[in-house]
């Protein structure tokens, strides 16, 4: 069955309110086999008509968002109605129960109120146990001769009224309604040190042989690996991801690369520093995002002056005029002085140039160094370049660096 959503809101579309009804749907819509197919948002107003004919053209399920309220903007249910050539009656029950509402809250009811309690006889009430306005269920009905119209759902505008109305109300009829269907389902897989090319080049023809649907979705220094299918296509399918990408998966359950860091640590009762130049404290950042972080995060120095590292790290500052802040041996220097003035298991460093001046033939700008001193054995260092502006070339510096505690860990 095709599914096209509608949703509504002028402030949608100034900028003012970023579109999260699209997001719940799909990932909710999902488990029950069904994707959107399109999806429009629309200015309050009449231009609703114009995208639900649209949409009931095309679709067999039609979702509008919005426009439920008690205001003069609002005004779906009544642009809905008429477009079914049906008749608005007042709702003796709806009003019942929006007049308890506000009882119970001790407000003054508005007259404007009145309107939420009108709707078609022929239309199924969503009760709203968050808010006034009820949903709306149309269900297929004959337009003036032509073919049915589509399943039409209006949802309230606030996600906090849409969301349960949705699981509570929108999904028994949608269970109801829909054909038996084989079951599938959706599995991400998470990968790091490869690019999307790379990542498609190892698994894309396996995957692709079994049937399944191969989605990739490339961030700065990570990949995700969508794959939709049958369970016991997914199954084939894990393995031979396990397999082809080794070290460079980083997890099957979607946690990001520092939940995973946090889990690793946790799991061994080990504890992590860091210093930190060039990515000024995000990798600490990034850490501390994570619930439960205290246990293994002891300490972030973030050391942007020379004098800085020989202060709180130790790192002699005749080894700084020799090799120069951004080196090898300054970044090894750095993450052994953090591990000992932490007294940590394991600690990181960086050091880099950020551009887009400071950079030279030997260490053009965006060349690197991330190191890793730890109990497991000798001290790392890894040379990588990145030419982005700033705020990436810091994003990709704190992931490699969590990677390469990551991969060390596991
Ligand atoms: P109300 O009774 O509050 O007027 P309504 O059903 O008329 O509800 P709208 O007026 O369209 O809904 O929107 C109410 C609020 O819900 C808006 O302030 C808006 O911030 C939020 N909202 C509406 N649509 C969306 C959306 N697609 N994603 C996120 N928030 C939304
Ligand atoms: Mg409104």
């Amino acid at each position: 069955m095709r599914v096209e959503v509608i949703n509504t809101g002028t402030e949608l579309l100034l900028g003012n309110v970023l579109n999260t009804h699209l997001q719940f749907l799909a990932e909710a819509l999902f488990p029950l086999g069904l994707r959107i197919a399109r999806q429009v948002t629309v200015p309050d107003g009449e231009v609703i008509c114009e995208a639900l004919a649209e949409a009931a053209a095309r679709a067999e399920i039609v979702l509008i968002t919005g426009g439920l309220g008690p205001t003069t903007d609002d005004l779906t249910r009544e642009i809905v109605s008429a477009w079914l050539g049906l008749e608005l009656v007042h709702d003796r029950e709806i009003m019942d129960a929006i007049e308890a509402r506000f009882a119970r809250r001790a407000m003054r009811i508005s007259p404007r109120n009145q309107r939420q309690a009108q709707r078609p006889r022929e239309a199924v009430v969503l009760w709203n146990h968050h808010g006034t306005a009820p949903g709306l269920y149309f269900p297929p009905m004959e337009k003036s001769g032509r073919e049915k119209s589509p399943h039409i759902f209006l949802l309230p505008g606030p996600p906090r009224e849409l969301k349960p109305m949705f699981t509570d109300s929108v999904l028994p009829i949608l269970a109801k309604v829909l054909p038996p269907r084989p079951a599938f389902a959706l599995s991400t897989f998470r990968i790091a040190g490869l690019g999307e090319s790379g990542v498609e080049e190892l698994v894309g023809e396996p995957l692709l042989a079994l049937g399944l649907e191969v989605g990739y979705c490339a961030r700065p220094g990570e990949v995700d690996l969508r794959l939709i299918g049958g369970a016991g296509e997914l199954a084939r399918a894990e393995a031979i991801v396990v397999e082809k990408l080794g070290a460079n998966l980083v997890t099957r359950d979607g946690r990001e690369l520092e939940k995973v860091v946090v889990d690793l640590l946790t799991a061994r009762g080990e504890t992590l520093a860091v210093a930190e130049s060039c990515t000024g404290g995000l990798i600490a950042h990034r850490v501390t995002n994570v619930p439960g972080a205290s246990a293994v995060f002891m300490q972030g120095f973030v050391t942007y002056a020379n004098d800085a590292k020989t202060r709180a790290l130790a790192v002699p500052a005749a080894l700084i005029r020799e090799h120069g802040a951004v080196s090898a041996e300054v970044a090894a220097a750095m993450a052994e002085g953090a591990r000992a003035a932490a007294g940590t298991d394991h600690a990181l460093a960086t050091t880099g140039i950020a551009g887009p001046g400071g950079g030279s033939a030997a260490k053009p700008v965006g060349t690197v160094f991330i190191a890793l001193a730890t109990k497991l054995g000798s001290t790392t260092v890894e040379r990588h370049r990145y030419q982005h502006e700033r705020k990436t070339f810091k994003n990709l510096t704190a992931q490699t660096a969590l990677d390469l505690l990551r991969r060390r860990l596991a």
